[in-house]
């Protein structure tokens, strides 16, 4: 564990933990962020987590800020979530047969999302994703996929694609396993850069099936789409009978009840959406109006199941969430409380003289160690990454748990107080002060 200014922080129970793990799990960890790779040093083990907090096995207690990476809208355990599951279960964990919870969610669904008529669940974002390409080449007959760089869309082969150097590039793939072939059909474009787009429907006329995007990037660090630029690639997309594909894993129900699709008043084709929608449980979905939604099988030819889609204890988590999104939303909340947090990092960075912007949407947010301000994946790329690394450790040794890499936003719940928040402020002062002295 890279050493911090505060020497009593220590790890060691975890650090035999992850010893172990790393004989038996790939890296110690079943999804790569966990492994801190990107601030170095090991992860603290957790042990439980309730409303804004979370605790580890070496008996460390830290206001949470990754919230399991965006579903804990509400904070962990919360009462109502709980209830819900364990009366689920008394019932039994999966049927593999349809039940009325799966009807209530989608009914939900469609009440909320603005441009959703019919959905699907899944069981994850990656699924959701890669079930909506697919969906929109089947619509389209086209295989073409426009996708922005910096952009996280899950693990699908197709999307895990690199940029080249130039601007509209066919990329290659970013990890070994993934095919030439597979991503042959996936073009990239920079985030919030509209002509690019339009350079790659000029490139490729009539082939190209959909433009997937995440409206608000929360992958690269928090980037917010610039004024307009959803709205031109709405029309844009239209104008040559290309898809939109709104990925929402993370603003779903995040940035307003309908998504950042509701905020921004844009209406795509389709739209992914996993994280809160599963209430802290492995649920996705993919939904669209009822034409589009009508070729998925078995009401139409396009393939697309699952063993656990629907499963009950998902549902219930979901419905619970989503049903308490509707009965008392947290939205102006979580807006003051972010703005709360925003400017006090804002000001506590000014104070220590160093290179920063903070950008934050709603209840999203990034403090990047950069002139700024971040448009795109390449503005992102030249934050002080080394810098972020030291910060990092210095605000967990603190108790306070940001997300480990400085390409990840930061999302606030509806279970942190004010005191939470000055704290938060507090330790990050101090961290600075511990760094640049
Ligand atoms: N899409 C977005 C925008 C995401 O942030 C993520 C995960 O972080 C995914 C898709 C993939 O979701 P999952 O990890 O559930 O497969």
């Amino acid at each position: 564990t890279p050493a911090t200014s505060k020497p009593e922080y220590d790890l060691s129970r975890s650090h035999e933990a992850f010893l172990r793990a790393c004989k038996v799990i790939p890296g110690g960890v079943n999804s790569p962020a966990r492994a801190f790779g990107a601030v170095g040093g090991e992860p603290p083990f957790m042990a439980r987590a309730e409303g804004a907090y979370l605790y580890d096995i070496d008996g460390h207690q830290y206001i949470d800020y990754i919230g399991s990476w965006g579903p804990m809208i509400f904070g962990h355990a919360h009462p109502t979530v709980r209830h819900a599951v364990v009366e689920a279960l008394d019932h039994g964990s999966s049927f593999g047969a349809p039940t009325t919870r799966e009807v209530d969610i989608a009914e939900a669904v469609v009440a909320a999302v603005p441009s959703i008529e019919k959905v699907r669940f899944v069981s994850s974002g990656t699924e959701a994703t890669m079930s909506a390409i697919r969906v929109a080449r089947g619509v389209t007959g086209r295989n073409k996929i426009v996708k922005m760089t910096g952009h996280y869309h899950g693990h699908v082969d197709s999307l895990l694609v690199q940029a080249g150097s130039a601007a509209t590039t066919l990329g290659f793939p970013n990890s070994p396993g993934v095919t030439p072939g597979a991503i042959e059909d996936t073009i990239l474009c920079p985030f919030n850069d509209v002509s690019a787009v339009a350079a790659a429907f000029e490139r490729f006329p009539e082939q190209v099936a959909a433009v997937i995007l995440e409206p608000v990037a929360g992958n690269m660090g928090l980037v917010p789409p610039r004024p307009g630029y959803l709205e031109q690639i709405r029309e844009l997309t239209r104008k040559h009978g290309v898809m939109l594909v709104f990925d929402e894993v993370m603003t779903g129900f995040r940035l307003a009840f309908g998504g950042a699709q509701e905020r921004f008043a844009i209406d795509p084709d389709m739209t992914a959406l996993g994280k809160i929608i599963g209430g802290g449980l492995p649920a996705a979905a993919y939904g669209a109006k009822s034409a589009v939604m009508d070729f998925v099988s078995p009401a139409g030819p396009i393939y697309q199941a699952g063993t656990l889609s629907g499963n009950p204890l998902a549902m219930a988590a979901g419905l619970a969430t989503v049903g308490m999104l509707r009965e008392s939303p947290p939205y102006e909340r979580l807006e003051a409380i972010s703005a709360r947090l925003e400017d006090g990092l804002r000001r506590a960075a000014s104070d220590a003289k160093v290179p920063h912007v903070v950008q934050r949407v709603g209840s999203m947010l990034t403090l990047f160690f950069n002139q700024g301000p971040v448009h795109d994946y390449e503005d992102a790329k030249r934050s002080d990454t080394a810098l972020f690394g030291r910060f990092f450790w210095e605000m967990l040794a603190r108790g306070v748990y940001l997300p480990c890499s400085q390409f990840e936003a930061a999302f606030v719940s509806a279970a942190h107080t004010d005191a939470d928040i000055d704290h938060t402020v507090d330790a990050a002062r101090d961290a600075l002060r511990a760094i640049v002295g």
